[in-house]
């Protein structure tokens, strides 16, 4: 029998603005629209209860509610939440309960109304500190806006704070990496998250780099600023235990925690993926079709695929390697340990305990070294621990 599902993601799908290089389901709405979102999540449990699939006793361990910009919707939107997936999935005396937050949006009443409601986990989307980056972005917080953001989190006793920045951008924007690290890591907060810049087609960066009026992505650039930050947040005391990740006094994300170990969840929101082994869905990406839907008491799905086990062997080996867990070395058979042994001698690994992991420079190849090594069958071993 499949596991339950303690883990759900709420998609919030409304922005302001669109950032010039978002390719996400963004509705923009400089005001959201809290009660048709609340409407439409409603009805969607209603219709995931029907099919069986979400009981309104299953206890939660981990509900991360992203976007989009969830702080948009305002202060009540997570009793709103609250209210349609009801006491008895959100009793769990350990549940991780996330909200992201843009720094203009989140205001100090706003953040004792989601302590209140039950949030204990704050992403804020940062990205830089640089006025003229953050208008090249097309985001609107300013470079004190995150300041008052944490402040008003740890004001309001949400401690667990997590600040996104992002990295590789054009040199002509003058942005410096490393001033903009040390002014995240001023705050002390347990979690950073980094991300690179990727250019995709459907943006309006996207479009500008087609017809010449931004540059490409620097690869070189990217590269040596992901070192740097990985090399700056260890000495600082931060765990780079995902490739994207970096935690202080054990506080990971519980909930990313259950995408990488192949655990069960639910999405709930338009553009929202779902995942129970070895099924995978998504609903519908634009806001108005979906809440159409849900609302005429249809499903939200658009489309599942059952992965192969092939796929899963595949998927199995780049999850493993993705995390500072990595993969178990009797997991991975002669051939696999010959392969991991060359990693090493390239720095791009190393050997733990009975583990192997990725080494940052490694993570910088993650999906070469993944298919490589699953061509040499190393995920279709059962994992030993
Ligand atoms: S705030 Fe986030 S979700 Fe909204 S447009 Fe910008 S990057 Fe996309």
């Amino acid at each position: 029998m499949a596991p339950p599902i303690r883990s759900v993601y709420v998609h919030a799908p409304f922005c302001a603005r669109r950032c010039s290089y978002c390719d996400f389901a963004v509705t923009v709405d400089p005001d959201g629209d809290a009660g048709g979102w609340g409407e439409a999540l409603a009805a969607e449990l209603r219709q995931v209860e029907r099919e069986g699939l979400f009981g309104p006793a299953s206890l939660l361990t981990t509900l991360y509610v992203g976007g989009g910009t969830p702080s948009l919707l305002g202060p009540g939107a997570m009793d709103v939440l609250a209210g349609a997936l009801g006491p008895g999935r959100l009793s769990a005396p350990d549940l991780e309960w996330t909200a992201e937050a843009n720094p203009e949006s989140f205001t100090p009443e706003l953040a004792k109304r989601w302590r209140a409601a039950g949030v204990n986990r704050v992403s804020l989307g940062v990205q830089s500190f640089h006025e003229p980056t953050l208008q090249w972005m097309g985001r609107l917080h300013g470079a004190e806006g995150p300041a008052r953001a944490v402040e008003a989190a740890r004001d309001a006793g949400i401690a667990n704070v997590s600040i996104d920045l992002i990295f590789g951008l054009p040199v002509a924007l003058g942005r410096s990496w490393t001033e903009d690290l040390e002014r995240a890591l001023a705050f002390e907060v347990p979690h950073v998250s980094l991300y690179g810049l990727t250019v995709e087609p459907r943006t309006p960066l996207g479009r500008a780099v087609a017809e010449g009026r931004e540059p490409p992505v620097d690869a070189e650039r990217y590269r040596e600023e992901f070192l740097l930050a990985a090399e700056r947040l260890a000495a600082a005391g931060y765990e780079h235990y995902e490739v994207s990740n970096f935690a202080r006094d054990g506080l990971l994300s519980r909930h990313n925690g259950a995408y990488w170990d192949g655990r069960p969840y639910l999405g709930l929101g338009n553009g929202a993926h779902s995942y129970r082994h070895p099924v995978r869905s998504w609903n519908v990406r634009d806001w108005e079709a979906y809440r159409a839907r849900v609302l005429a008491g249809e499903s939200a799905e658009e489309e599942r695929e059952e992965l192969t086990a092939e796929a899963a062997a595949l998927e199995r080996v780049w999850l493993g390697l993705r995390t500072r867990e990595g993969l178990a070395r009797a997991s991975l058979g002669p051939r696999g340990l010959a392969l991991a042994e060359t990693w090493i001698g390239q720095r791009l690994a190393d050997f733990l305990g009975d583990r192997v992991r990725l080494t940052p420079l490694g993570w910088l190849e993650l999906d070469r070294l993944a298919v490589d090594l699953d061509a040499v069958g190393a995920g279709l071993r059962p994992q030993a621990g």
